[in-house]
């Protein structure tokens, strides 16, 4: 499903920053050699996700699914000097392949890779996160937010990527079809948390902001 005719879409990314020139690379090896390539982010919500970490300028960011790396790179681009990114992924296969983007980057010393579920990650990383990408498993997404909401201080944000899940949100649910059943519980979950305030961006497929009290 588009949310915007092909035409506006084509608009809005031709008026905003172009894709660095390493992203398209990394974009081209994804599709080429990884499976999934669909879950990638693209030039439009890079460039959003570049802008964000940006205007925050964050010590600490936390990523929740690196898949390739993508987003990963894109939220490094705001990191303060000496800022960290740690970004977990379950799927071991991926390391390499991410790690030679992140040292092309130029960001490589900064990102530290976690390789498991993110379930048993988030609670041992001892820091306080200015920043949070949340973008592995849809079922998963409101435990990720009990966890990493434990790590974060007045004022940090997170992010929660699909959360229009391609419009699936405002179609007759499939009880079968539990992605859609949790993030309508987790949209629901986040408008009404009184920890957070939130806004949900019609970006792509859908990018909450959520911002801790
Ligand atoms: N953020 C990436 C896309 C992430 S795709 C980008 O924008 O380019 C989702 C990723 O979540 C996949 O790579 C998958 O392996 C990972 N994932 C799924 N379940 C997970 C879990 N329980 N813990 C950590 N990562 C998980
Ligand atoms: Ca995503």
């Amino acid at each position: 499903m588009h949310f915007l005719s092909a035409l506006l879409l084509d608009y809005i990314q031709d008026h905003s920053e172009n894709e660095p020139e390493l992203l398209k690379e990394l974009s081209r090896e994804t599709y080429l050699k990884v499976i999934q390539p669909r879950m990638i982010t693209g030039h439009f919500q890079g460039r959003v996700l570049s802008m964000l970490s940006k205007i925050i300028n964050p010590k600490n960011i936390l990523e929740i699914g690196t898949y390739t790396g993508y987003s990963a790179i894109c939220l490094a681009e705001g990191l303060q000097k000496n800022g960290k990114l740690h970004t977990i992924d379950i799927n071991e296969e991926l390391t390499d392949f991410q790690r030679s983007y992140f040292n092309k980057s130029g960001y490589g010393h900064q990102i530290t890779q976690h390789s498991g579920d993110a379930l048993e990650i988030i609670p041992t990383l001892n820091m306080v996160f200015d920043l949070i990408f949340i973008d592995a498993e849809k079922r998963e997404y409101t435990k990720y937010f009990d966890a990493v909401i434990k790590k974060t201080r007045p004022g940090s944000i997170i992010l929660s990527d699909n959360v229009l899940w391609s419009g699936k949100v405002v179609e007759p649910l499939d009880e079968k079809d539990k992605a859609t059943k949790a993030l309508l519980d987790y949209n629901r979950m986040l408008k009404n948390d009184q920890r957070v305030e939130t806004v949900l961006l019609p970006i792509r497929d859908g990018l909450t902001l959520s911002r801790v009290l």
